[in-house]
């Protein structure tokens, strides 16, 4: 499904949480606990250097399904590839090699920075955990980090507060290079900037991919973000993959009825301003998903096997698949 061997593989992950709802006039000792199918037998390949740009709408399983590839939350099923190596044969050390090599961005950039921390500080902390430089390159490298990401090295003396949201992205972004990282996972990463800086920090990104030979996977709910910068879109839904294509054949020619419902949304005219997933429609509680296809209740098309029969990732074209039963 990718151009080049793939870098990153997912293989049918699922994650489950555990939820508490208490019942209607019960008191809390009968509460009853509930599983939340975050993200449901996701199968997904990054190539080197290609952007997937995974989209749909909040709650739908996409930040989930970034934090378990990142590493930061374990699959309840499942494999994950890098490389080919199974993160299930690894030992402890070589997963710790893994993770670095799979770093993430997060959405808001002054949470993910320590406030007491100065920006060289925050650089030069994992270039000293991880022993990338010696000891005595460290700040020489924080330097060419800051510089890489659009920064003057004097940025270096301030802390969080005193810099923009832009800028502590590009830190955030800088802390994300020091461990040479393979891929980024990049959950969000200008929904909460202004739109000017937005466009100054995707132009960062396009940058470091050219640079640095480095694989993103961009979770957006902004498809104007997910057309400019992205190879291949997945499209996610309820935490299921509904449909993936390359970019240029899901906006021309997009076949899951939510992945038409989610371009109709978008004026065809003046597209270059963002703009976000709509759909008709309540979307059902992840707590008690419709069964078949997740959709079917929302959707114009479905029949009645679409309300009791899975749909599976199927080819509708050369580069692009559908969860679908209209394309049997
Ligand atoms: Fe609609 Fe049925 Fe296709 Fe689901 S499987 S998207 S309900 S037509």
């Amino acid at each position: 499904m990718t151009a080049t061997a793939p870098i990153l593989e997912v293989d049918d992950v699922s994650k489950n949480f555990e939820a508490s709802r208490g019942l209607l006039g019960m008191p809390l000792l009968s509460r009853k606990r509930e599983v939340v199918r975050a993200v449901s037998e996701v199968s997904l390949s990054l190539g080197q250097s290609e952007v997937l740009a995974l989209v749909g709408e909040s709650g739908c399983g996409k930040s989930t399904l970034g934090r378990v590839i990142a590493g930061l939350i374990r699959p309840t099923s499942g494999e994950l590839r890098f490389a080919g190596i199974s993160h299930t044969v690894l030992s402890a050390a070589e997963r710790r090699d893994w993770a670095r090599n799979v770093q993430m961005i997060f959405q808001n950039p002054y949470a993910s920075l320590n406030a007491r921390q100065t920006i060289r500080e925050i650089i030069e902390e994992p270039l000293r955990v991880h022993r990338i430089v010696p000891k005595s390159d460290i700040a020489a490298r924080a330097d060419e980090l800051l510089d890489q990401v659009g920064l003057d090295p004097s940025f270096g003396k301030r802390q969080p507060h005193q810099l923009s949201g832009g800028q502590c992205q590009r830190v955030g972004i800088a802390r994300a290079l020091t461990v040479v990282p393979r891929v980024l996972v990049c959950d969000e990463p200008v929904s909460a900037l202004d739109v000017s800086i937005q466009a100054q920090v995707l132009n960062l990104f396009a940058d470091l991919r050219e640079e640095l030979t480095i694989a993103y996977l961009f979770i957006s709910h902004d498809l104007g973000v997910v057309e400019r910068l992205s190879d291949r879109v997945a499209v996610m839904y309820l935490g299921r993959i509904v449909e993936t294509a390359t970019r240029d054949d899901l906006f021309s020619s997009p076949k899951h009825p939510y992945t038409q419902t989610l371009l109709d949304a978008v004026p065809k005219i003046g597209r270059s301003r963002a703009h976000s997933v709509k759909v008709s429609g309540e979307r059902p509680s992840p707590l008690d998903p419709p069964s078949g296809c997740h959709f079917h209740p929302r959707c114009p098309h479905a029949t009645d096997r679409c309300r009791v029969e899975i749909p599976h990732l199927k080819a509708v074209g050369s580069n692009q698949f559908a969860a679908c039963h209209l394309y049997e």
